[in-house]
Formats: C-alpha cells, structure tokens, sequence
C-alpha cells in the first residue's frame, strides 16, 4: 500500500499539481502558523515538511516511489545524504507515524542549552530574592515568520545540492580515501538559499532576530551553589528546531563571616582569655539581618578550636525553609601579650589558677640547661641550619655509643 502520509497532510491528491500543492500550503501553512496557534507548532512543522518534498519533483518522485519509511531507512543507511531527513526523522517528528505507537511523539531536535552563571550573596540564599537577568536571545523573525525571504520562497542551495553537506575526499593512504562530510560554505548547512532582492528586510535572510529579554530569576531560601534554574525553551529559536532552556547556574560570593556546608553554617569567633575561662556575652549580625545573643556562663572553659553549636540557626532548607540547619562557632582565644601584668599579680594570678605540676630536679649533675628562643616559623632558613647541627651532634653520640650503628650508615 502506497504512503499517502504527506498527501494526507497537505489535503491533496496524490496527482496534486504543482500549483495546487503550493495553493494549499500556503493556506494551511497561514492557518497553522505558531504565531497565530502557538498550540500547533508541530502541525505546522508537518505541514513545512510535507511541502518540503512534495514541493521538490526529485523527492517528491523518490517519496512516491519509496514513501516516508522507506526515506528514512535510505537516510539512516547513508544514501539519502540529506540531513533534513535525518533531522526530522532521527528527532522522531514522524516518529508516531511509523506504527510506533505507545509512549506518544519523541522530541524533536532541540537546540542548545543556554547556560548562565549567576552569583548570589549567602545572604540572598539565606533570605531568598528575585533578580533581574538580561538576556540577548534569537527569536524567529516575526516578520517572515521564520522563512527568511519576502516571498515566503527559498531556493535550493546549488553547491551542496539542497543537502546542506559538503562532501569532500581525503587520501589517508595510497589506495585509501576517507570521505569527509563538512557544512556546505554557501548556505551554512540549510540546503536553501534566499535571493539578495527576496530577504526579508527585518532579519535579512536570517530567518531570526536578536531580542533582549528579562527574566526574573527566584532565588529560593536555602538553594545551594551550583543549583540549577531552568527556563524552559527559552534558549535562542530557529526554525524547525525545539528551543533549549536557559539554565541559570547559582555561584556563591564568598560571604566574609559565614562558611556554608550544606545547610549548616560555620563561623569562626575570637574571645580572650579571660572570657574563655570566665564566660562571654557576644552578638553575631545573622544573615537576615537579626542580632543573635550567644552567651557562654561563668564556669565551662573554653580551649582553642573549640567548637559550639547553635541549633537550628543554620541556612533553611531548601522548599522548606522554617526548618534550618545548625550554626557552628569555633572559637579562637585571644592571650595576653608577654608582659601585661607584673609579677606580684602574676603571683596572685596563680594562686587563682589550678596548680603546677609540681617539679623535681633529676639527679645527678646530667642536667644541662639551655636557651628558650622565639621562633618565627616563616623564618625557615636560618633554622634549618641549626637543625642540621643537631643531628650532627646525635651522630656524634651514636659513634661513641655503638660502632655496629656507624657501618650501617
Ligand atoms: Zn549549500
Ligand atoms: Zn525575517
């Protein structure tokens, strides 16, 4: 049975002339048009296809003789070397029309992703916020609607042959040549060409117009770094092709107090000395805005790099932002410089403190004292030099120790 598919779409007889198929496209083409019927783009994509090959006596003959499936296999095995075919087929337009049944149409070929990175402060995390992000997108040409030409006219490309590929030979070795498939230079791959005098004056033949667009971008309370926002099928348009989305990626500002680790925060709080063993008062500026009051009693010490949590003071979760995670502060402790009280203090001081181990002098007369020095670890060169001293005096030690030791070595 003969494949009357593309007839069918184009409401025509399979003797339809010339003439009468384009009479009809071009009403069924006004009728279906995603400006008017946003509903039907896919309709009309059949309809452009249909036109397509009944509009070319060369496919419209090979569609006669072979119909749609048999189009579609000579594409896949590589004789049909238009890659309209492929397109259309390949992203399953027709898909539904070949018996596949169940699960519906597959998508059809989609362009790019646009993808932009957006920083945000922890704060508009924390807090949640809606930007403003201006976009530079192509759109299809609203006065052509797509076609590129005044006329609503294309022609096809004469160096590629309306096949949008440009076949080229290479010899990879004697006897042995690689064929090359590359875009065919004269029409950028579209298989048609449009007539200087015919373009479209609003887009000039290219089918698109460039369009600033704002989105609002809803950052939500507790979205993390790196967490996608989608716009779908917001991406640059082009005729026949499923728009991609344009996917915001958020990127955290590093926060100058607040360490983020998934929803818990981190920060870090110096206290001196005396407040890490008599207790502290301090408030810390949160993310919304609010002073929290963090108080440590008299009684429980603090040691350095201790940390302490504040539970349920952390970012909110993400689609549920009245729970939280927890707040940790690591507390850095302060001392005293050298010399901040004299000695009759120094000594009351101590009777205050717990006590020293007490000391005991070895016996013997072994004991040799030296000499505490600072350091100044950045300081590396001078010291190393010492170093190497030291070892040399241990070596020294073994020799008069053990002689076994010193063949070893
Ligand atoms: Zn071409
Ligand atoms: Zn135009």
């Amino acid at each position: 049975m003969a494949d009357n598919k593309l007839y069918d779409i184009l409401g025509v007889s399979r003797t339809a002339s010339d003439g009468e198929i384009k009479k009809q496209y071009r009403k069924l083409a006004k009728e279906f048009h995603p400006d008017k019927n946003p509903e039907a783009g896919d309709k009309f994509k059949e309809i452009s296809y249909a036109y397509e090959i009944l509009s070319d006596p060369k496919k419209r003959s090979t569609y006669d003789k072979v119909g749609l499936k048999g189009m579609q296999e000579g594409a896949h095995d590589g004789f049909g070397a238009d890659d309209m075919f492929s397109h259309i087929f390949g992203g399953g337009l027709f898909g539904s029309m070949f018996g596949g049944g169940g699960g519906g149409m597959r998508r059809k070929q989609r362009s790019e992703d646009t993808i932009h990175p957006l920083k945000v402060t922890l704060e508009d995390m924390y807090n949640g916020k809606t930007s403003k992000l201006q976009l530079s997108k192509n759109v299809i040409c609203a006065t052509c609607g797509g076609k590129g030409s005044k006329s609503g006219h294309t022609e096809k490309c004469h160096t590629c042959n309306g096949c949008g590929l440009k076949v080229t030979y290479r010899q990879i070795a004697p006897g042995m040549t690689q064929q090359m498939q590359t875009r065919c230079p004269q029409c950028q791959g579209e298989g048609e060409i449009i007539k200087e005098k015919d373009r479209c004056p609003t887009c000039r033949g290219k089918k698109v117009c460039n369009e600033t667009k704002i989105i609002e971008v809803h950052i939500d309370k507790g979205m993390r770094e790196n967490q996608k926002i989608f716009f779908r099928g917001e991406g640059d348009q082009q005729p026949d092709v499923e728009p991609g989305d344009v996917v915001i990626i958020l990127q955290q500002k590093p926060h100058e107090r607040f360490q983020r680790n998934d929803d818990d925060l981190h920060v870090k709080h110096t206290i001196s000395l005396t407040e890490a063993l008599c207790g502290f008062t301090f408030v810390l500026h949160h993310l919304d805005g609010r002073d929290i009051l963090i108080r440590q009693p008299a009684g429980e010490v603090i040691k350095p790099g201790d940390v302490k949590a504040v539970i349920g003071e952390g970012m909110p979760h993400y689609k549920n932002p009245f729970e939280k995670g927890n707040l940790y502060v690591t507390f850095e402790i302060k001392f005293p410089e050298s010399h901040f009280t004299n000695e009759t203090n120094l000594k009351a001081l101590e009777t205050l403190l717990p006590p020293r181990t007490p000391f005991v002098m070895p016996e013997g007369d072994h004991v040799e004292e030296v000499n505490l020095e600072d350091f100044d670890p950045s300081d590396r060169g001078s010291h190393s030099g010492a170093r190497g001293e030291a070892y040399a005096s241990d070596d020294e030690d073994q020799m008069h120790g053990s002689g076994i030791q010193c063949a070893h070595q």
